[in-house]
């Protein structure tokens, strides 16, 4: 049976300058609103993201061919890291950083590669991520949308659904069916859709904060070149599947609340108050042991190694800790007091959306099976 093995990682000596690097761009660039910087990685700022691309901080593991720069895996991590923790507006970029583009470089042919790689390193190419559909959440073998060969051209039809990101990205990779009257996970293919070719349309969907970061899209007779198939034909399973280990095993995980938890610890600081210090104990323990948890992932990653099982297992506990936080800081903290007014503000935002923190990427029940799966339970 296998368990999760913490280890202490080797950082880069490069960290320390990294960490300072991210600082500085942050403290100059980022997001100054309180509540716009919780659950950042769903913020969409393209000029924050430019900024990045154009400090080499996007792309930073790919071949420098592709315009990537070569760096590692945990000089990455340190990146994403302190991005995260200081709730800059990563939105705009961030999938297509971390999923889209290892995805290209992995399966794409050379004129996907050429055409999408090099502009997302820049911070100038979006992405957003084409599986659920009315229908088809958790049981993603029953996908409708579907691709028909036509010549030398595939086309499109057929809708997707919670699509994050769709109405500011360039570019969809989607999983449809490809081949006509199969079945669950045979049959299905990846496609790369550039959102502006014709017959694309996007239509929000405002959650209820107000905010708009979900989409509806709808795709009506659209013609795509045969170069846009992504790997192999009726292998789209295989491929999506192993793009969601790579969604599920970053820091995003466990620090969507926490600037909240920074807010709470403003807010303890100078008061003689043994309740909220008890909780900035409790809550920094628990930090600190998912970043162990964290880092230990991506080290293996680095190694080539790939703990599919451990990346699953961060996910699970992380969404738990980010969404106990707010339930925590709501239930210690006096919000009458005129000094709370950020704090109250930050918690009542992350109270209404935190969740949905245990639905994206894989609900809690499908995570919990995988996991079952990984310890030999099921
Ligand atoms: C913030 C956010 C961002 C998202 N972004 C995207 C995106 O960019 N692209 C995209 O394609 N999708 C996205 N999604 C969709 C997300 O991946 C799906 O919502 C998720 O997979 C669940 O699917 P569903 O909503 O159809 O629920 P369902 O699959 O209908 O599930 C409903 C409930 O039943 C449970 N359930 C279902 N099947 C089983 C089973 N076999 N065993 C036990 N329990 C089960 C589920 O766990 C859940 O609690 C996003 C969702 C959220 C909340």
């Amino acid at each position: 049976m296998q368990t999760f093995v913490t280890e202490p990682v080797d950082w880069p000596d490069t960290a320390p300058a990294l960490r300072e690097q991210v600082r500085a761009l942050v403290a100059e660039h980022g997001e100054r609103d309180p509540v716009r910087r919780a659950n950042s990685w769903t913020k969409a700022a393209p000029q924050f993201s430019r900024k990045l691309g154009e400090a080499g901080l996007l792309g930073m593991t790919w071949p420098t061919e592709y315009g990537g720069h070569e760096r590692s895996q945990l000089e990455r991590y340190v990146v994403i890291e302190e991005l995260l923790a200081a709730g800059a507006p990563v939105g705009a970029h961030w999938i297509a950083d971390r999923q889209s583009g290892p995805l290209l470089l992995r399966l794409g042919n050379e004129e996907l590669k050429r055409r999408w790689v090099p502009a997302i390193a820049r911070g100038e190419a979006y992405a957003c991520i084409g599986l659920s559909e009315p229908g088809s959440g958790s049981d993603l073998a029953s996908v409708r949308t579907t691709a028909r060969r036509d010549g030398d051209e595939w086309i499109i039809e057929g809708q997707k659904v919670w699509t994050t990101g769709a109405h500011v990205s360039h570019f969809m990779i989607a999983l449809v069916r490809s081949e006509a009257g199969s079945e669950r996970q045979a049959g299905l293919s990846q496609f790369v859709i550039p959102m502006d070719a014709p017959g694309v349309s996007v239509k929000p969907i405002i959650d209820l904060t107000g905010a708009h970061e979900f989409n509806e899209v709808f795709f009506e007779d659209v013609r795509l070149p045969a170069s846009a198939l992504l790997g192999t034909e009726g292998e789209g399973w295989k491929q999506a599947t192993a793009e969601l280990s790579l969604e599920r095993s970053g820091p995003e995980r466990y620090l969507s609340s926490m600037v909240l938890f920074l807010e709470l610890v403003r807010h303890a600081q100078g008061k003689d108050d043994p309740v909220l210090a008890q909780l900035v104990g409790r809550l920094a323990a628990e930090a600190w042991t998912l970043r162990l948890m964290s880092a230990s992932v991506a080290a293996k990653l680095a190694r080539g190694e790939d703990p599919a099982l451990e990346a699953t297992m961060v996910k699970d506990l992380g969404n738990s800790y980010e969404q106990a936080i707010p339930q925590l800081v709501q239930a210690a903290v006096d919000f009458g007091d005129a000094e709370a007014e950020v704090l109250r503000a930050v918690c009542f935002y992350l109270l209404q959306v935190s969740p949905s923190f245990s639905l994206r990427g894989g609900t809690r029940e499908i995570i919990k099976g995988i996991i079952a799966r990984g310890l030999g339970l099921r």
